[in-house]
């Protein structure tokens, strides 16, 4: 049985990994030339972070990256809005969010693939057609055939549009900057994820590695009316001067040209991920917004089942597509969902002093019990 994986980000490597790990050989096709992740950090959470262990990779992970005891909202000085208890950031067997470059996550998961499985880069996907039981692979620079095609291609997938050509993305309205400042964050603060909330702007942080702080800014769009012809830099440190003098230390000790801008995107749920021997996973089957920093998450739990599934009916394809539908379906709907709303109401005159309230109202037990949902992986 040949699996070919179309892309080679974090969902497709650690699809390639859960499949060995499973017993099964697969072939990732990347078009990039050489991978290269953009110059920014990602938080692991503990569901992503107890897969990679069965992998065997979280203690390389843990080495270089750096494990937070606490994620906080707070107000635009670093106040938490409500003081969150360290257990809602880890799981029951003590898994913690890892905080990493993703340039140094990209190669962890490639070197380890390349010790076993071919990994064809500069393969740009274009289409594919069929004959008898195999799959033949259409490159922009030549062919292949698989028996089991996996479409691991992001939020922009050409699989899914070859699959589901009526699958269209959702406009957030909001827009992100991403970076990485050289700096050291005080002691206090370095095991700590935060993001602090202001009139509808946000700005996240957290030390990934020494001398490394990723931070993360997010407003609505209309602002980037305002930054026509300005320097990223410069508006990024106007529109957040009023916030705490470590969030604009982090901006001034971040080059212009290193910051990341993207408006933020969802896909529109699909209603099938899987066509006769062919499944989505990972963004290419359900792109979410980052603000429960968990898109990645989800691609690595998506990895873990598909090669449950597959490994546990390798005869019957599409009943273990099915199987994999039906296991993921709930948590990801979960997901896509409140992080669109999270977004919605943050960014809102009227919804972000209602969030306010409503997260100093919750009880623990029940953020603890949300949380604890989120992180839970089959055994
Ligand atoms: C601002 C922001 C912050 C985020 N923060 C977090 C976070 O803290 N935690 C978290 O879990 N998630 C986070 N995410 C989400 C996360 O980045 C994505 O969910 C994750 O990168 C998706 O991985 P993927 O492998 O499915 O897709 P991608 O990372 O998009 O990888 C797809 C791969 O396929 C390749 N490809 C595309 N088309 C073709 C083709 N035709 N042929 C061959 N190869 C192709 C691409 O080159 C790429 O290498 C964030 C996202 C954003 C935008």
């Amino acid at each position: 049985m040949k699996i070919g994986i179309i892309g080679g980000g974090i969902t497709g490597l650690t699809a390639a990994l859960a499949l060995r790990k499973s017993g099964i050989t697969s072939v990732v096709y990347e078009q990039a030339v050489e991978l290269n992740e953009i110059g920014a950090g990602i938080w692991l959470q503990p569901n992503a972070i107890k897969v990679l262990d069965w992998l065997g990779l979280k203690g390389e992970i843990q080495k270089q990256g750096i494990e937070l005891n606490k994620m906080e909202i707070t107000n635009n000085q670093l106040i938490p809005i409500k003081k969150i208890k360290s257990e809602v950031v880890q799981d029951e067997d003590g898994n913690r969010t890892i905080a990493i470059h993703r340039a140094r996550l990209q190669k962890i998961l490639y070197n380890e693939v390349l010790k076993s499985n071919e990994v064809h880069l500069n393969k740009k996907y274009i289409h594919h057609s069929f004959s008898s039981d195999s799959i033949n692979l259409q490159f922009e620079d030549g062919e292949d055939s698989v028996d089991i095609l996996l479409g691991a291609d992001g939020i922009d997938s050409s699989v899914r549009k070859a699959l589901f050509p009526n699958s269209p993305l959702r406009n957030s309205g909001q827009v992100c900057w991403r970076g990485i400042s050289k700096m050291n964050l005080p002691d206090s603060l370095k095991s700590l994820g935060q993001e602090a909330w202001g009139k509808q702007i946000r700005f996240g942080f957290s030390q990934i590695a020494k001398e490394e702080v990723y931070w993360f800014a997010v407003a609505n769009v209309e602002h980037l009316k305002k930054v026509d012809g300005l320097d990223r830099k410069k508006f990024i440190t106007k529109l957040f001067e009023s916030f705490s003098p470590i969030i604009n230390e982090l901006i001034a000790n971040t080059e212009s040209t290193n910051i990341h801008q993207a408006i933020l995107h969802d896909l529109k749920r699909l209603p099938d991920w899987y066509q006769s021997k062919m499944c989505l996973i990972g963004d290419a089957a359900h792109a979410t917004t980052p603000n429960m920093g968990q898109g990645a998450c989800q691609g690595i739990e998506d990895a873990f089942y598909i090669s449950k599934y597959l490994s546990k009916s390798p005869q019957n394809v599409q009943g273990a597509f099915e199987e994999f539908q039906l296991k993921r379906r709930e948590k990801v709907d979960y997901v896509v969902n409140t992080s669109w709303q999270f977004g919605k109401m943050a960014h809102s005159t009227i919804g972000q002093p209602i969030m306010k309230l409503l997260m100093k109202m919750t009880p623990d037990s029940v953020i603890n019990s949300q949380m604890n949902k989120l992180y839970a992986i089959d055994k």
